[in-house]
């Protein structure tokens, strides 16, 4: 059965952007009578706002999408925790207490998130009471797993390139869990068959087929979709005026007219479509 799922991070309300991915989601799933779920991602510590995920529900009711909600993140963090001890013990972890302004200085290349961190902590001795996130020897890990792929169902088979973003961190200091961690297991563990989500996150796949060959999980398929995106080409974000979907629905606009504007690719002035990966190696 084809499973999908919409992740929002209850940090902001939810605006047109979302309502693209959601149906999206949605739409994919119902196009082979499968399931489409909800899943919020919760676990970005002070940032996430316990009510913001009853406004989510709100929206994807008023835009007339069926869901089924899973277990949100902050319940998980057990099964995370015990899938780091997991690459732990295979030695594929360590700490890491460089600050973004060391890594910055120190980095030689730039990935899709920024500065690649250059491995300072990969052979140092870090005081075991220091406050340190945990990275991920990538070297390390593809050394264990050979060469993996993986499937884009508009982009096709695609080689994982998980070295793109050197040692990712996978245990945050401030937070539990990085999304990478949290995502790959939680996709598994929700059944998750067709993960739809926005283009701007297809290289960050490549770090979800690794940790899925370390961890035993099974492979699904990706869809990432075009993104909605403001006239300067930037993406549609809530703090550049882009109208929250509960501001809409308050003010009694119609939910499933709007759903239907998306999916006919009718948008606002000065909105449109973009299918760009950012980075490109
Ligand atoms: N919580 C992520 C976001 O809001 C979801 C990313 C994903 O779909 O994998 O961007």
């Amino acid at each position: 059965m084809t499973v999908t799922r919409f992740a929002p991070s209850p940090n902001g309300p939810l605006h047109l952007g979302h309502a693209y991915a959601a149906i999206v989601g949605h739409d994919r799933a119902a196009r082979d009578g499968g399931a489409f779920l909800l899943r919020i991602e919760d676990i970005d510590g002070a940032r996430s706002r316990a009510e913001l995920a009853e406004e989510f529900r709100a929206d994807l009711r008023w835009l007339g999408l069926d869901f089924r909600e899973v277990v949100p993140q902050a319940q998980r963090i057990v099964t995370y925790r015990a899938a780091a001890d997991v690459l732990r013990e295979q030695g594929l972890l360590y700490r890491c207490t460089c600050t973004r302004a060391e890594i910055i200085a120190a980095a030689s290349r730039m990935g899709p998130d920024g500065p690649v961190y250059p491995g300072t902590c990969r052979h140092r001795v870090v005081d075991s009471h220091a406050d340190a996130a945990w990275r991920l020897d990538v070297a390390g890990a593809i050394a264990l797993t050979g060469p993996l792929d993986w499937t884009d169902e508009n982009r096709g088979r695609q080689q994982a390139r998980p070295d793109l973003f050197g040692d990712v961190v996978l245990w945050r200091k401030d937070a539990p869990a990085s999304y990478h961690l949290a995502a790959t297991l939680d996709d598994a563990a929700d059944g998750v068959t067709v993960v739809t989500r926005g283009a701007d996150l297809f290289v960050a796949t490549h770090v979800h087929r690794l940790l899925q060959a370390l961890l035993g999980l099974p492979v699904p398929v990706w869809h990432h979709h075009p993104v909605l995106v403001e006239a300067d080409g930037r993406k549609l974000a809530k703090r550049r005026g882009s109208p929250a979907l509960a501001d809409r629905r308050r003010a009694g606009g119609d939910g499933p007219a709007l759903a239907a504007d998306l999916r006919a690719a009718r948008f606002d002035t000065g909105i449109s479509l973009s299918d760009t990966i950012d980075y490109q190696p």
